[in-house]
């Protein structure tokens, strides 16, 4: 169960990473922080211990997703030594949209690894780039400084953003240059499927040609949150029938025609699930290749409908 990407991704043990296992989205419905949902927190754990004995070593985090503590309870009933697997977390900033406590990344550094109950991340991300002094007392490259400070000091061993746009890599980049080679940006996570191939202008060929590794979130928009304004199912979307096909050619599933795609396409995706069957059912595309032909028909059906499901508006 090995992925092999340019660049290629490694744990601490030098094995390569899977596809990413979630811990975002597919459980937001849920009040996480009322006891009366308490039941919720083991269900995490449990899922994401079964993804972690099934094969997945990339686990993927964030402040205000509040999984810490899930994660780390998640790494001790797996019984899989830390060192084999991937911790993946994001710094967030307030921003007009997302109100937040205090903290900076030097402090949010020392509070997830006390919440992850490890002594060091392996790929520490600023989530998203929509912030500056007036709204959370810090700017973009003053964020960036303390991330590259947290991997100075032995806390994170890569760096990276979510959401970034070409113009806030620029930013950032510029603070890298005079910190050397070790202190660039390695991957930016951001919203990645067949009807979101640029989540912001170029923003993909820029990330390749700079050697950062795009990692796509919500891979699987098109086969199950494609809505209108009011939040009601859309029925006809171009990939609606062409991914059912596809999956009966490579004998698979939709939703692991579309993440081998992404894969094919040089991209990491990372999926959520709060089912058992569907958290193996994509790790199970390791086996096939989407061909080339196919790649450059669900690119072709995508792009005829741009279709975003988060951050609207900010791009
Ligand atoms: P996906 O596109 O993989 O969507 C997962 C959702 O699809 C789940 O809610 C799941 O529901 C549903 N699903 C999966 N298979 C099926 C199926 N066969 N039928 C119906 N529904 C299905 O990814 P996410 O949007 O969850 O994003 C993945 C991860 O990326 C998140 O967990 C988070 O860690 C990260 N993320 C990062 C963001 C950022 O700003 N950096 C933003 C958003 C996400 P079910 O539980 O019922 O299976």
């Amino acid at each position: 169960m090995t992925v092999e990407l340019k660049p290629t991704f490694k744990t601490k043990s030098g094995e390569p990473i899977t596809i990413g296992a979630g811990s975002g989205t597919a459980w937001k419905a849920y009040k996480r922080n009322d006891p009366e949902n308490a039941e919720i927190q083991n269900e995490i754990i449990d899922k994401l211990a079964y993804s972690i004995n099934i094969g997945y070593n990339h686990l993927d985090t964030a402040e205000v997703y509040n999984t810490h503590p899930e994660i780390a309870k998640a790494v001790i009933k797996s019984q899989v030594p830390r060192e084999k697997l991937w911790i993946t977390t994001k710094y967030i900033a307030a921003s007009p949209h997302i109100s937040k406590k205090e903290g900076n990344p030097a402090t949010f550094v020392k509070k997830a690894l006390e919440e992850l109950g490890t002594d060091y991340i392996d790929l520490l991300l600023i989530h998203h780039p929509f912030f500056d002094k007036s709204t959370s007392n810090i700017t973009l490259e003053e964020a960036w400084q303390e991330i590259i400070d947290a991997k100075k000091a032995g806390h994170v061993r890569y760096i990276g953003v979510s959401n970034f746009a070409v113009e806030h890599l620029k930013r950032i980049i510029a603070v890298s240059e005079k910190e050397g080679k070790d202190y660039y940006p390695v991957v930016n996570q951001i919203e990645y499927h067949p009807y979101l191939q640029n989540q912001s202008e170029n923003i993909v060929e820029f990330s390749k040609e700079n050697g950062i590794l795009i990692e796509a979130y919500g891979p699987l928009s098109p086969l199950f949150r494609i809505v209108d304004d009011d939040g009601k199912e859309i029925e006809d979307h171009p990939l609606k029938s062409v991914l059912p096909e596809l999956a009966k050619k490579y004998n698979k599933t939709p939703a692991q025609v579309l993440l081998r795609y992404t894969l094919d396409k040089g991209i990491l995706p990372i999926t959520t699930s709060s089912k058992s069957e569907r958290i193996k059912e994509a790790l199970e595309i390791y086996d096939f290749k989407v061909s080339k032909d196919d790649v450059a028909l669900i690119d072709e059906e995508g792009a005829k409908f741009p279709y975003r499901s988060f951050f609207k508006g900010r791009f």
